[in-house]
């Protein structure tokens, strides 16, 4: 299994890549390796070493060294707003952004949160997250992009180009295979090299290819060796085979030795020392000493520190930089720079676009109506909805999920007060009944209302926090607090019912076929302006064009991968697990992340990879495909036949010849594209010679007949073509 990423022996030098500084790399790399000839190692070590947690006002600290009028770095997560800092937005969780399908909201998504990074005085966003959605349990899955490897790309690369138009450094995290919670430190995912390539690589390739400054190294072994010292994936895969000119942080203590992480590709310790709360560091002072005796050599550290100057100076930071005006540990610090600016507006666009209609009959949007009961406790705006550290714990509507990702809210809307302030202007009653528990007073309150709006919640986090017993990942698929009772409950008494669902992911549905149940609407966690992005989808004011970023089956069992529960790990002296009872993840579905193992297995979904509905319907026809070489152009025309405006979300699968051994179809193209009533378009897709491929030690292009697969969502396909190669 682990194939060419197995293990390397620990002690010897690896041939490693001094960065080249090829593309626009090359002027920042040239004057980062001028500056260093005045650094002593001393200083270099500095440039390389976090000072430690809770040193300095961000989460991650770098020593300035005024030689070079290098001020020193700041580094703070992301990715839904800058976290422990006062005056920012909080945007929607990425998994929202992904769930949009539009390049444009991806890419404004960077900037603005660029913007506020950059506003704050902070060098280093540690965001965006590109793990895949791989089990629907994990508890990051709100973090990142989704299931599919080919959307992560596209959201992730567009979230960087914009960070970085601000002259933030973006992070890529986590290099790689950290898809689960439960031990990340202490377990190896197994993971083969196709495997690698064709699922979990492509999101880290393509912030490469938009010039990504940093990538965060995982918690988690890969293979047998630890992620921040595993000179396969850092060195050959990153350098040699995808030519990263950034540089390596480590994640927060992963880097778990001195000299294996350093030569293993590790560029920068975080937080600096080598546990949490120990005052030592294996960089450091220890550092210095294996470079002075020969055990790391200079070469190495030359090569992280022109590594990291070159992102710094590629973003411009040299020059009028504003000076970090927050502190993480002490909020009464600061300058309290209030960087929002009208980003709200953006939220609340980013919220709607990114609500996905599973089901309609009928009911939605609402009109006509003159009663509006709205049930359960996540329609409740929280009153103080940073009452829990990092958002770990549920109290009233769940906008975001728990851990290092979250921010701190300046105000929060919850469902109930946005139905509220558009049902108002209209003449709608709304009633309300908040009590999870107390469902006779939701079934009275429903009975009363000519529609039943129930909002029902899960959440997920960080491993760090467990909440209500789950660790981080969600120990089920089921609705937190009672909500299954409630939605069954409300259901039964009145006749139009909408199930409103806040989720990092898939839940189980045991009530789907509730004749009484009209619609269901997953908003998964949109952050601020959460229920005025929910009213403008239920009213009308925005058409819905949310498509799913993962899979919803019927039922657990049904999935390819599931989270693998491991607790006390036994560690040795240096908190490294230990090679004999290292628990190890095998990837063993390889590549048949999500719908694909849905489709080799013959598991219809309940709501598919890319589904999501609309107030208007849409007409696919003319599809014309072109090739040329090792590639395809393809376009199709898609018409508005409703009577409302909206958008479509056109999607693009790819089935590849047999000699090529792939799933059955992937994504390979998505355009969201917005169309009058009436109103036709053609879009075009372009089929690269790489989306023709498949890796077996290379890439190869796989030839023969390549169809086409043009649709509103992977289990509904409206026009398909073939081209050979
Ligand atoms: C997380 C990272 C985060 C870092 C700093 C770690 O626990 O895995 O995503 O950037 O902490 O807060």
């Amino acid at each position: 299994m682990a194939g060419k990423l197995g293990a390397a022996p620990v002690g010897e030098v690896y041939p490693f890549f001094p960065v080249t500084g090829s593309g626009d790399w090359g002027f920042p790399v040239s004057k980062a390796k001028e500056l260093i000839k005045e650094l002593s190692v001393d200083e270099k070590v500095a440039i390389v070493t976090g000072i430690g947690w809770a040193n300095g006002p961000c989460v991650g600290n770098i020593h300035p060294v005024p030689k070079i009028q290098f001020p020193g770095l700041c580094l703070q997560d992301g990715p839904a707003g800058i976290r422990f800092a006062d005056n920012v937005t909080v945007f929607g969780a990425s998994i929202n952004v992904a769930a949009t399908f539009d390049k444009d909201l991806m890419e404004q998504h960077g900037q603005l949160l660029g913007k506020e990074f950059r506003q704050k005085g902070v060098n280093i966003a540690l965001a965006p997250a590109m793990n895949l959605a791989r089990t629907p349990e994990g508890g990051r899955n709100w973090e990142g992009q989704g299931a599919d490897p080919y959307l992560a790309a596209i959201s992730a690369s567009l979230q960087i180009k914009g960070i970085q138009s601000q002259g933030v450094i973006a992070t890529a995290k986590h290099f790689i295979g950290n898809e689960q919670e439960h031990a990340r430190e202490k377990s190896s995912s197994d993971i083969d090299d196709r495997t690698l390539h064709e699922i979990y690589l492509p999101p880290f390739e393509a912030s490469i290819k938009a010039g990504v400054g940093a990538i965060m190294c995982a918690y988690n072994l890969v293979n047998g060796t630890y992620a921040c010292e595993n000179p396969h994936l850092l060195h050959t895969v990153l350098r040699g085979e995808l030519d990263f000119n950034g540089f390596v942080m480590t994640d927060w203590w992963a880097g778990m030795s001195g000299r294996e992480t350093a030569l293993g590709g590790s560029d920068m310790m975080m937080a600096g020392e080598t546990v949490w709360g120990a005052k030592e560091s294996y960089w450091g002072p220890n550092l210095v000493r294996m470079v002075n005796d020969g055990s790391v050599p200079m070469s190495r550290l030359d090569d992280m520190v022109t590594r990291i100057l070159a992102a710094w100076l590629k973003m411009g930071q040299d020059k009028d930089f504003p000076p970090t005006n927050f502190d993480s540990f002490d909020p009464s610090k600061g300058s309290h720079v209030d960087v929002r600016g009208d980003h709200a507006e953006h939220v609340r666009k980013v919220g709607a676009a990114s609500t996905v209609l599973l089901k309609n009959q009928g009911v939605l949007p609402l009109n006509k109506v003159k009663t509006v009961a709205v049930l359960g406790s996540d329609a409740r705006t929280p009153e103080d909805p940073n009452k829990f550290a990092d958002r770990g714990g549920v109290d009233g509507t769940v906008a975001l999920g728990w851990g290092s990702g979250t921010a701190n809210f300046t105000y929060l809307v919850g469902p109930y007060d946005g139905i509220l302030s558009q049902a108002t202007p209209q003449g709608i009653n709304v009633t309300h009944s908040f009590d999870d528990w107390d469902v006779t007073k939701a079934v009275e309150t429903a009975k009363q209302a000519d529609v039943a709006i129930v909002c029902v919640a899960a959440d997920s986090g960080e491993g760090y926090i467990t909440v209500e017993g789950n660790a981080g990942d969600r120990n089920n698929l089921t609705l937190w607090n009672n909500g299954d009772a409630l939605v069954q409950a409300v259901a039964d008494a009145n006749p139009n019912t909408i199930v409103v669902i806040h989720s990092p992911g898939a839940i189980t549905m045991p009530w789907i076929q509730h004749p009484n149940i009209k619609a269901v609407v997953m908003a998964l966690m949109p952050g601020q302006e959460s229920g005025n992005s929910l009213a403008d989808v239920l009213f009308g004011k925005t058409n819905p064009s949310g498509r799913l970023p993962f899979t919803i089956n019927t039922a657990p069992e049904e999935y390819g991968a599931h989270v693998q529960y491991h607790t006390n790990v036994p560690v040795d002296t240096r908190n490294r697990c230990i090679p004999e009872t290292c628990p190890h993840i095998a990837y063993s579905e390889g590549l048949l992340a999500d719908y694909r193992y849905n489709e080799a297995k013959s598991i219809e979904p309940l709501f598919g990879f890319g589904h999501g509905l609309s107030y208007t319907s849409f007409k696919y026809s003319g599809l014309a495909i072109s090739s040329t070489g090792p590639s395809a152009r393809v376009s199709v025309t898609v018409t508005n036949t409703g009577t409302v405006p909206g958008h479509e979300v056109i999607q693009l699968y790819l089935r590849s010849p047999p000699v090529a051994q792939k799933p059955f179809k992937e994504l390979k193209g998505f355009s969201r594209v917005f169309l009058e009533a009436g109103q036709s378009t053609t879009v075009d897709f372009d089929l690269s010679e790489r989306d023709c491929s498949f890796w077996s030690d290379g890439w190869k292009v796989a030839q023969g007949t390549f169809e086409v697969l043009i649709g509103a969502s992977s289990r509904d396909m409206r026009v398909n073509g073939t081209f050979v190669i």
